[in-house]
């Protein structure tokens, strides 16, 4: 038994949504592409199961998340697949893959063949029994990678009001749970073993700032320590958890969060692998010919970083994907993916945005009193990343727009006094791009074709020279008044 399709998507999260959308913008024919996911539900944005879905009040739920409202675009219901001609084959686990033969195995023994395959499988949550702890399968205790988990959550937290809560993990997962959970008036205890929250993106002044919020919102930071295993009743839930140092944590539930794992295992031994997911080139294309890569499972060159990366933010999964598609549909007409990484979060009141690479030192700017403050990243005498808090649209704009330029710096404590105020700068004396051929697949300012990246490159060294010299006038001018 089996069926056949030109273009299958493994896969039904966010790439595999936005991978949709672009194959229908580029004129699919009804009856050509077939998306297998083994969640029930249509692609959805993600991102929205820790932040609004948790909500005490007016949570968000389905369909109103579907993608590709992320990017403000069209929501795909169930409804739109079908009318397009697009075969979601929903709840279906693929078990198997076999790319010589250009065959999926699915668990319920359909084989699905196809002429191109985009691989969207996304990630899996680490588990705590990778670490040498049991108990993941305990009722109140949740990860959080999928609707089911988030889910899960929703009834452990309906049955811990004015509960505790133990969050593992320090990432964006569990400061993002974290912040819900206050939210849902439950006690917090966030367990890390690192020196500050988010430690791979922030740095220790980043993290005070946001840890003493949450501190005064009754939030308690355990730091520099690990679990070593659950207190269990005699009904099988956790009633503790219990750290490396002997400290007992009285526990209603217990939330995980600590990293994910591409799911590459189908294609391992038949794809090459690298930096721990799929590797693919510049037109996300996998070391088969009729294989591409996207989202959280694709490593692919980053020419900002000038190697390969895995990233794993929903941005990269929307772009990857539209790009894969464009690569596969109009390969003459696709250059290189040139993508500028982007990530943010949001928290209680708080919005941040980072874009680039936090390599190098860092500068801070802004009030960290106040409400909006970041930092810039210089590595070589070049902006290569940036962080804000609290800015407007032109502002985040203009520090994608600076980042992507990398301009020359010469002198970082200017920089950190002119803050922000040195990205719109950039924007305001850089020559306007130019239309770009494919704005789909490319996001203003954040991903440019190569013919495009090479003409911003000169005018970047251009802009670079002469920001130095406005940003430098203009700082002085600024001290002045
Ligand atoms: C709770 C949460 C909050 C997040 N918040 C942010 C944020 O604020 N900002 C940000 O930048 N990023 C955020 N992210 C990250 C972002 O959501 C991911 O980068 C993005 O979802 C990756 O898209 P993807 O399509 O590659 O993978 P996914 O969206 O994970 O989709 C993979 C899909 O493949 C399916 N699948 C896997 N294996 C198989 C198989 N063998 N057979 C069938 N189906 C399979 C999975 O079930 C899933 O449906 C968040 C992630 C989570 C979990």
């Amino acid at each position: 038994m089996g069926r056949a399709f030109v273009y299958v998507i493994l896969g039904g999260g966010v790439a595999a949504g936005y991978a949709a959308l672009e194959f229908v913008k580029r004129g699919v024919s009804s009856g050509e592409l077939c998306i297998i996911s083994d969640e029930p539900f249509a692609p959805y944005e993600r991102p929205a199961l820790s932040k609004g879905y948790l909500l005490p009040e007016a949570p968000v739920r389905l369909p109103s998340f579907h993608t590709c409202v992320g990017a403000h675009e069209e929501r795909l219901a169930p409804k739109w697949y079908k009318e397009h001609g697009i075969e979601l084959v929903l709840g279906t686990r693929v078990k198997s893959a076999d790319v010589r033969r250009k065959t999926l195995l699915t668990a319920t023994g359909e084989t699905i063949s196809y002429k191109f395959l985009i691989i969207a499988t996304g990630a899996q949550a680490l588990k705590l029994e990778e670490f040498g702890v049991s108990g993941s399968d305990a009722e109140n205790i949740c990860y959080m990678r999928d609707l089911a988990d988030a889910n899960r959550i929703v009834d452990v937290i309906h049955s811990s009001t004015d509960g505790n809560a133990v969050v593992i993990g320090g990432g964006y997962i569990g400061m993002e749970c974290a912040a819900s959970l206050v939210i849902n008036k439950i006690n917090v205890t966030m367990v890390f073993p690192e020196v500050h929250c988010m430690p791979r993106l922030f740095t220790p002044k980043i993290a005070a700032y946001y840890e003493e919020y949450y501190m005064a919102k009754g939030v308690n930071f355990i730091k520099g320590n690990v679990l070593s295993s659950f207190g269990i009743d005699f009904n099988g839930k956790v009633t503790a958890v219990v750290l490396r140092d002997g400290t007992r944590l009285p526990a209603d539930m217990v939330i995980v969060g600590i990293g994910i794992r591409p799911n590459t295992s189908l294609f391992e031994g038949q794809l090459t692998l690298e930096k721990g997911g799929i590797k693919v080139n510049g037109m996300m294309q996998t070391s088969n010919s009729y294989v591409y890569a996207v989202g959280d499972v694709a490593a692919f060159p980053v020419k900002l970083f000038g190697e390969i990366r895995r990233l794993e933010h929903v941005d990269s999964a929307r772009k990857s994907a539209r790009h894969a598609v464009s690569a596969i549909m109009e390969p003459e007409k696709t250059g290189e993916f040139d993508y500028l990484p982007f990530f943010y979060s949001r928290v209680f009141a708080f919005s941040w945005q980072f874009y680039g690479d936090n390599a190098g030192e860092a500068i801070h700017f802004g009030d960290f009193s106040g409400s909006k403050f970041g930092a810039f990243w210089v590595c070589k005498s070049h902006l290569v990343g940036s962080f804000l808090e609290g800015g407007t649209k032109e502002e985040y704009e203009a520090i994608a727009r600076a980042t992507s330029l990398k301009p020359t710096i010469e002198d970082a404590a200017e920089l950190g006094r002119l803050g922000v105020d040195f990205a719109l700068a950039v924007c305001q004396k850089s020559v306007p791009a130019p239309p770009q051929p494919s704005e789909a697949v490319s996001g203003p300012c954040v991903i440019l074709e190569r013919p495009v990246y090479v003409w911003h490159v000169t005018a970047g060294v251009i802009v670079a020279a002469s920001v130095a010299a406005f940003a430098l006038w203009y700082g002085k001018k600024r001290r002045r008044w």
